[in-house]
């Protein structure tokens, strides 16, 4: 089974990708956007987010999740540190001598650890072994028809230090000033996870796990990325600069195959993704969409979306 995330959020004043410093000012991530205005394109720098920072995130959920349900994660990604088997010396950790077959490589990866099955890995030695994510992200975006309203703006910071005698200037209190370039935007993203490629092999297409194991790694995933947008712990610098805002709407697609909800950056995505779903049904496939605009939380859309794939035997 298949499930696609269209997720809104407002945030004012966030610092969540920056992307280089320098000197004492933090520029946040921005990408080129086209957007219509008054009937003609153009292009406009806008504030965004990496996927590579949203699926970081979702990531550090998955290991929290994956413990929790006593699922096995290897020391590195305990750590955060998604190494992900990349060379011998973070595959010997796990499989030891390290196999020759590609196939015994991946089943050694896959068994020991919950986040390289869900998120993959690339161990780049001889043989080479790849594995997809079962997971997609894409970047977070302003919304279209609100993308010129979207800024970034630095913000002015000082940080003080008390100078001692030795430094040149005394007993005088030092002020070290420092700018944050923050981004205020609606954001519009998109999260899919592909429930039937968790503990299966990307070489045979054959289970490499037993079917209970399945199914507690697939709730794993699934309840990471309810924490993930429940909490909002995704991005960076949310020590100072935790989003003003919050999600503001979800649309959840569950599908028997691939499909994927129609991008939360165009306002009548949620009717567009209906209507397209409409046409699966038409071809035989079964679906559940919920959605959560104004009355509903996004909570009870992504537990709807679960007691679903529960009914459905997903997990
Ligand atoms: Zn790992």
């Amino acid at each position: 089974m298949f499930l696609s995330v269209g997720v809104r959020f407002e945030a004012n004043v966030e610092a969540l990708n920056m992307v280089e410093t320098a000197g004492n000012y933090s520029k946040h991530r921005r990408v080129p956007y086209l957007v219509e205005e008054d009937g003609r394109l153009k292009t406009v720098y806008v504030p965004a987010l990496s996927g590579e920072s949203l699926a970081h995130a979702y990531q550090e959920h998955l290991v929290r999740e994956a413990l929790g349900l006593g699922l096995p994660v290897c020391d590195d990604c305990r750590r955060d540190e998604f190494y992900k088997s990349m060379n011998k010396v973070h595959l010997k950790k796990k499989v030891n001598p390290i196999p020759d077959d590609p196939r015994d490589i991946e089943i050694a990866i896959v068994r020991s650890c919950v986040v390289e099955d869900v998120g993959g890995f690339l161990y780049a030695e001889k043989p080479p072994v790849r594995r997809s994510s079962a997971f997609q992200v894409s970047y977070a975006l302003p919304v279209k028809s609100v993308a010129l309203f979207a800024t970034s703006e630095p913000q002015l910071h000082a940080r003080h230090a008390q100078m001692d005698s030795s430094s040149k200037k005394g007993n005088a209190s030092e002020q070290m000033i420092y700018y944050v370039e923050t981004g205020t935007a609606l954001y519009g993203f998109t999260f899919n996870l592909d429930l039937d490629a968790i503990g299966v092999s990307a070489i045979t297409s054959e289970p490499i796990l037993d079917e209970d194991e399945i199914k507690t790694r697939r709730e794993a995933a699934l309840r990471a990325l309810f924490r993930m947008l429940s909490s909002a712990q995704f991005g960076a610098k949310l020590s100072r600069f935790f989003p003003v805002g919050g999600i503001t709407e979800v649309a959840v697609a569950v599908t028997e195959h691939p499909f994927v909800v129609t991008s939360p950056i165009y306002d009548d995505y949620i009717a567009r993704t209906e209507r397209r779903l409409k046409v699966l049904e038409g071809l035989g496939e079964n679906y559940l969409f919920a959605v959560a605009t104004g009355e509903k939380v996004p909570e009870e859309a992504l537990k709807e979306a679960m007691d679903y794939l529960r009914e459905q035997g997903a997990f």
